[in-house]
């Protein structure tokens, strides 16, 4: 079985600032980053 998701997951995602690296953890979608206003990556969602 593949071990993919450690983390105790609750409703919570990751989401990194694709502009200034800023990591901002939300239980919704945050939108824009707080720090910069750039697009935000759900680190939830793996790059395949
Ligand atoms: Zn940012």
């Amino acid at each position: 079985m593949i071990h993919d998701a450690p983390d105790e997951s609750t409703s919570e995602s990751t989401y990194e600032c694709l502009q200034c690296g800023a990591v901002i953890t939300s239980d919704e979608n945050p939108g824009k980053c707080e720090e910069c206003g750039g697009d935000l990556h759900n680190r939830a969602m793996a790059l395949e």
